[in-house]
């Protein structure tokens, strides 16, 4: 995973690679999560036998903040190919706090399946402020999932905190964590907008 930390940070990184290695965070995020997730017993016939075999007891349901997940979402369902699919659009609005730190958040479209007694796995790249993924998680509180994890490829020290005093049970996974926001609310030293390099619109 290092690697492709390393390759998605690098600003000469072209868009299909950037992508290809956000994808490969998204699986091993994901596996790594998995290993938590409740199992139940069943059993399955091979062509030779009878065998128990693990599986997990909470259907699955992904949310993929656009744009910016889309590559790490698509990796997810190799993984969990019965998994349903939400999805919010959230941007950042006006500037609440000087410091960058706070974000109004616009969100046009959001379309979820019931999360009722599901695992969420919530998808966003960049956890900076936080601003975009507590707007998420109020909006997903009361729908009683059975647990919420949220993966990320880059953490900030500060975003973390957010979700952490706001939502103590939710499970936050990320390949790497970066202790600094710039004024505009930026992960120094990050790898700049996550959507605009995944989705090739440089400006
Ligand atoms: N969103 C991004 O794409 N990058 C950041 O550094 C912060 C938010």
């Amino acid at each position: 995973m290092e690697e492709s930390i390393a390759i998605i940070r690098d600003k000469d990184t072209p868009s299909t690679k950037f992508r290809n290695h956000l994808r490969k965070i998204g699986r091993y995020l994901v596996y790594e999560a998995s290993k938590k997730f409740e199992t139940i017993d069943d059993t399955v016939q091979t062509p030779l036998s009878p065998v128990v075999v693990k599986k997990i007891s909470h259907e699955v349901v992904v949310i993929s903040v656009l744009r910016a997940a889309l590559p790490m979402v698509d990796a997810i369902f190799e993984e969990f190919d019965n998994a349903s699919l939400g999805v919010a659009s959230a941007s950042r609005g006006k500037m609440i706090d000087p410091k960058g730190t706070k974000f109004e958040i616009q969100s046009d479209y959001m379309k979820l399946p019931s999360l009722e007694n599901k695992i969420v796995l919530l998808v966003d790249p960049m956890l900076a402020t936080a601003s975009t993924i507590l707007f998420i998680l109020e909006e997903i509180k009361h729908e009683n999932p059975s647990k919420i994890v949220l993966l990320s490829a880059i953490a900030s020290e500060f975003g973390i905190k957010q979700v952490e005093q706001r939502f103590p049970d939710v499970e936050i996974y990320s390949a790497a964590i970066d202790g600094v926001l710039n004024d505009k609310g930026y992960i120094i030293p990050g790898l700049g907008d996550a959507g605009d390099r995944a989705c090739n619109t440089p400006h």
